[in-house]
């Protein structure tokens, strides 16, 4: 027989990490079940400034989540690294089934995030790990003085952008339209980068090459022009990262009861509660207006003592 913790936390980012923080330390057996690395999107940021009090110049996404998941460890969470298939989220305990073992708790906390929304064109999947890219933390030095093409116009393709600027000889961004959407804060830093141009009003239709990405075929959305970009013959790859947003991590509740909106996102109260008494949503998975490291915190703070208090009334 398992153990039915108080507390199961789906999801080690921002919001899970201070879910458990604040579950472990309301003395909740808590238990964090995370598939892949801590830390989820922020993992892969490589500058956070817009964390309040942090001004700490060699801080990055992977630093300031190890100290949130050392906080964890520190209040006693439990941890397991699973991936799971299946929930059943209805009733006093609420099941879910990983590869590796199942796992039972009075409540759940879900954590599950989002993940990087494809380009969507030809050859993309042919060529990831092979030129795209979709992280630049994780493999921006794999283009040292080549040529990278960033697709995206919002916050995370600009930032990520100037950080490409580091390791590249020249990053080019192709927006769909001819303005950005990023804070305009980001934008004027932008402007200034000179090794950072811009391609407007561009969509990417194909990229090919032989074992490498040396090839892309975009198309202006006004004149409707094709234009092929080939690789430098001395380079004989190029880089393409994708920042066009993200898709939630909820295929695994689509039959689980659990009331979500039209894209995968889950409603919640301002008190994390999902339509399920017990299970919890929190940080880039919930229908929110601001995805940010402080928010998803916010949210996991505010679950995890929702999660006490309906514990407390079960009793
Ligand atoms: P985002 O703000 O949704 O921007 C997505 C960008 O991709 C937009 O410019 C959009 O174009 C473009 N796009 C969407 N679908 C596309 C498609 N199919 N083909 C081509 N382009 C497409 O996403 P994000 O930049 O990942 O940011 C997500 C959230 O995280 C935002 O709330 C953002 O503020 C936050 N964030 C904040 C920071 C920071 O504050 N430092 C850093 C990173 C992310 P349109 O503009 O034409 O719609």
């Amino acid at each position: 027989m398992s153990k039915v913790y108080d507390v199961v936390i789906l999801g080690a980012g921002p919001g899970g990490l201070a879910a458990g923080l604040y579950a472990g330390r309301a003395r909740l057996s808590t238990l964090i079940i995370e598939k892949g690395q801590d830390g989820g999107q922020i993992a892969i940021t490589d500058e956070i400034e817009n964390y309040p009090g942090q001004m700490l110049e060699e801080e990055s996404g992977p630093s300031l989540i190890a100290r949130m998941t050392e906080q964890c460890k520190k209040f006693g969470c439990d941890r397991v690294s699973d991936t799971i298939s299946s929930v059943e989220l209805e009733g006093p305990v609420k099941k879910l089934v990983g590869r590796k073992g199942e796992y039972e708790g009075k409540t759940v906390i879900i954590a599950t995030g989002a993940y990087p929304r494809p380009i969507g064109c030809k050859g993309e999947q042919d060529y990831m790990g092979r030129g795209v890219s979709y992280c630049a933390t994780c493999d921006a030095n794999f283009f040292e003085d080549l040529e990278v093409f960033v697709v995206g116009g919002g916050d995370a393709a600009v930032e990520e952008a100037m950080y490409l600027t580091k390791f590249a000889r020249k990053v080019t961004i192709i927006h769909r339209r001819n303005e950005l959407r990023a804070a305009k804060s980001i934008q004027e830093k932008a402007f200034k980068n000179d090794k950072l141009f811009f391609m407007w009003d561009s969509v990417v239709e194909e990229l090919g090459g032989d074992e490498l990405l040396q090839k892309m075929i975009v198309r202006n959305v006004k004149t409707g022009e094709l234009t092929t970009y080939e690789a430098d013959e001395d380079d004989g790859l190029f880089g393409v990262f994708g920042f066009i947003g993200r898709v939630p991590n909820s295929d695994l509740f689509k039959d689980s009861g659990l009331t979500m909106d039209e894209k995968g996102y889950i409603p919640t109260d301002d008190d994390m509660h999902t339509n399920i008494p017990g299970v919890f949503a929190v940080g880039d998975i919930r229908v929110k207006s601001l995805r940010q490291v402080v928010t998803a915190a916010a949210d996991g703070a505010i679950a995890a003592t929702q999660a006490e208090k309906y514990i407390n009334e079960l009793d």
